[in-house]
């Protein structure tokens, strides 16, 4: 599917509660990014509702068999639930596209294969893990048992509403906790979808369920509820802050934190392939509009090859056609809103007053319904620049010029953030000692962006975040572990 009718997609405007919609009086305007229009009214649960979705959510946990069942079961029920997702895509690609950023093309190619894989990812690991036995005296058995929290709060944002739910979703059912989940209020209805596939999979009805609201309201009442075991987060650095300490206040409970990013691409002279590396570059500030926790975006590079660099990004940059991402023709995909289109206008031009040249774009297009932003190069920035320094969220990348291994260490050390960086050089004793010189929770060496290999975790360091999504840590990290010790009678 390369386009489709945005006046054809039906929304629900409801919960996904106990297994069914509840349909609810609208509260939120919501908004098509593409073109502005208003196209919803979303519910927003108030601290009742929560306190409803949570005491079913944990009824469901108590007296559903989904947590002590063969844990091969639920593996099975995760695997049709993926099937299904994958079946479903003529539905679920116009939903997650007509709200959100995503080209519809990149939700039927990539977003719905690659969420559907990572449910089977963590479906195999429902029965791939075991507590540990204690080396204790032998007239005892000390051990350790894996077990579930219970309910798990889930709150996404909004740059991949599916596949960042997904992200938080599929490891806490496969460990066999009970999940609310709250979507982005500015993208909720993909999930709704997504739940209720789930329990046409065979999930029992209020192990997975959706509520709608703000952050204020809807997200606080989630991360303080007592019933509530764990809060997995993707989101904004401030958001996270407030989260745990919130959690901190009413718990405490444990969190699990994907934060922001100011990720840089280090790229050396030395690579083999220009243009390719620049191709690389590009697309990992330009992909869905730079609204990506680990967009790319601040280039450093070695001195000597800046100027053929500069000049392809430069070609690549002015080349993408901005359009709905309900048409196959368009390259660029709207800012999520006017207001976030607006932020990062400010920064951009905070960046220039403090000296910064814009190299292209620099501002927003106009007369396109939707806010999209020019792709905007700006040179001539320092290490105190606000484009630097700030995470801007939009197709905004800086450049900065090195000579040496260690001035590029420097530079791309950050004060704030620490989610991912690039390397770029043929030469591999270099690649690794960057490798160990980087503050950063994943780094990419002549390639930019995760791959489909999901065994590989995912989270930040410094304020880029707690914990780690994928892998086998995001499954351990739905588990509590209870020590036993048992006398053995002779
Ligand atoms: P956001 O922090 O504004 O909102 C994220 C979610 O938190 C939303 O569902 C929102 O309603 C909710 N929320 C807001 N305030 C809350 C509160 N006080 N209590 C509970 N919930 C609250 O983030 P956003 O603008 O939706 O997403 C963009 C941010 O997400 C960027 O900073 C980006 O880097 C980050 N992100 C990080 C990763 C990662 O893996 N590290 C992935 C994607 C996005």
């Amino acid at each position: 599917m390369n386009s489709f009718d945005p006046n054809s997609v039906n929304v629900r405007c409801a919960h996904f509660i106990g297994g069914e919609y509840r349909d609810s009086s609208g509260r939120i305007d919501v908004s098509r990014p593409s073109d502005g229009q208003a196209y919803a009214e979303l519910p927003l649960a108030d601290a009742d509702t929560v306190d409803e979705v949570v005491s079913n959510a944990h009824q469901a946990f108590v007296s559903s068999d989904w947590a002590s069942r063969p844990p091969r079961e639920r593996a099975r029920v995760m695997r049709r639930w993926a099937d299904l997702i994958e079946a479903d895509a003529q539905i679920l690609a116009p939903l997650e596209a007509v709200g959100s950023t995503r080209p519809v093309k990149d939700v039927v190619g990539w977003d719905i294969p690659y969420v559907a894989e990572g449910i089977r990812f963590f479906a195999e690991l429902a029965d791939k893990h075991g507590g540990q036995v204690a080396a204790t005296q032998t007239d005892r058995l000390g051990m350790q048992i894996a077990e579930p929290y219970g309910v798990i709060g889930a709150i996404a944002p909004w740059n991949f509403p599916l596949s960042m739910g997904h992200w938080k979703v599929a490891p806490a059912l496969a460990a066999g906790n009970a999940v609310v989940l709250k979507p982005s209020e500015m993208t909720p209805f993909s999930s709704l979808r997504f739940a209720e596939l789930a329990v046409q999979a065979g999930l029992p009805a209020g192990m997975f369920n959706v509520v709608q609201g703000d952050g204020r309201t809807t997200g606080d009442a989630i991360c303080r509820h007592p019933r509530i075991g764990k809060v997995t987060f993707t989101g904004s650095t401030a958001t996270g802050a407030s989260i745990m300490s919130t959690c901190a206040l009413t718990g405490p409970k444990p969190v699990t934190l994907e934060l922001g990013g100011k990720s840089p691409q280090i790229v050396f002279a030395d690579v083999p392939d220009i243009e390719r590396t620049a191709h690389t570059v590009a697309l990992a500030i330009t992909g869905n509009a730079g609204q990506v926790c680990v967009s790319g975006s601040r280039l450093i590079i070695q001195r000597s090859i800046l100027e053929p660099f500069v000049a392809y990004l430069k070609r690549y940059f002015e080349a993408l056609r901005p359009g709905p991402t309900w048409t196959a023709e368009s390259t660029l995909p709207p800012i999520i809103s006017r207001l976030q289109a607006q932020r990062i206008d400010g920064i951009v031009q905070r960046s220039v007053q403090a000296g910064a040249e814009v190299i292209t774009g620099g501002q927003l297009f106009e007369g396109l319904g939707g806010a999209y932003y020019q792709p905007t190069l700006l040179a001539g920035v320092n290490s105190q620049n606000p484009a630097v320094l700030e995470e801007v969220f939009g197709p905004v990348l800086t450049i900065q010029c090195f000579d040496d291994e260690a001035e590029a260490l420097a530079l791309a050390a950050h004060d704030t953030y620490g989610l991912a960086a690039g390397v770029h050089t043929a030469d591999l004793n270099r690649a690794l000692r960057m490798v160990r010189g980087l503050e950063v929770g994943t780094v990419w060496v002549n390639r930019y962006g995760r791959s489909n290999d999901n065994i590989i975790p995912t989270g930040g360091y410094k304020r880029s975040g707690i914990g780690k999504d994928l892998g086998r840590e995001a499954f351990e990290a739905n588990l509590r572990f209870k020590s036993v010790l048992i006398d053995i009678a002779h």
